[in-house]
């Protein structure tokens, strides 16, 4: 397969928070045929699914950008993998969370694949997802409502709070650090 920039969204909303997405993106940058171009500072963000309220702490969310010549299914196969690596309950996946990944964006593509909807189907109703995809590109197109993630921010009426914090993922394991913009 040709090479792809993957986005990838990471939350997690239990125990140590920052630890959990920490080494998630740590593995991010041992995933084979694959090399991280960006990262995002992390987000606080207020639990907005019923089912996250009942638990006790807001999310730390982010999103990591990728090159890679993985496919998309193997992509998420090796992220369930790190998910269960990490401690994540699979008899409660939709309960408190040590690390949930989605992938949000496959370059330009539109995928519709059992157990793999691409861009992801509720990225674009998420404020914790949104604002750390446009700290990483901006100008990133969606291909299916062919707006900008900025401007799909901008429209967004959704209220659920989110915080920046002034601390980048991933650093605290000794990975490179990436800058979070590409070059221009
Ligand atoms: P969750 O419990 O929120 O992590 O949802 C995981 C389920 O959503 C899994 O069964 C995945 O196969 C499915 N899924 C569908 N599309 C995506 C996507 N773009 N990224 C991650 N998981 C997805």
């Amino acid at each position: 397969m040709s090479q792809e920039i993957v986005l990838i969204g990471f939350g997690s909303n239990v125990g140590d928070r920052q630890e959990f997405c920490d080494r998630a993106v740590a593995l991010m940058n041992l995933l084979p045929l694959s090399r991280v171009t960006g990262v995002s500072s992390y987000y606080e963000s207020e639990p907005v699914d019923p089912e996250h309220t009942l638990g006790p702490t807001w999310f730390y969310n982010g999103v990591v950008r990728i090159e890679t010549s993985l496919s998309p299914i193997r992509l998420l196969d090796i992220l369930h993998e790190t998910e269960r690596a990490l401690g994540r309950d699979e008899e409660h996946r939709s309960g408190p969370r040590t690390i949930d990944f989605d992938i949000l964006f496959v370059g330009q593509q539109v995928i519709h694949e059992a157990g793999l909807t691409v861009p992801h189907p509720r990225l674009h109703l998420r404020r914790f997802v949104l604002e750390p995809l446009v700290e990483v590109d901006p100008d990133w197109n969606h291909p299916v409502f062919h707006r900008s993630v900025k401007e799909l921010l901008d429209s967004l009426t959704e209220t659920g709070q989110v915080r920046k914090l002034d601390m980048i993922p991933g650093t605290k394991y000794g990975s490179r650090p990436v800058c979070s913009r590409p070059p221009a």
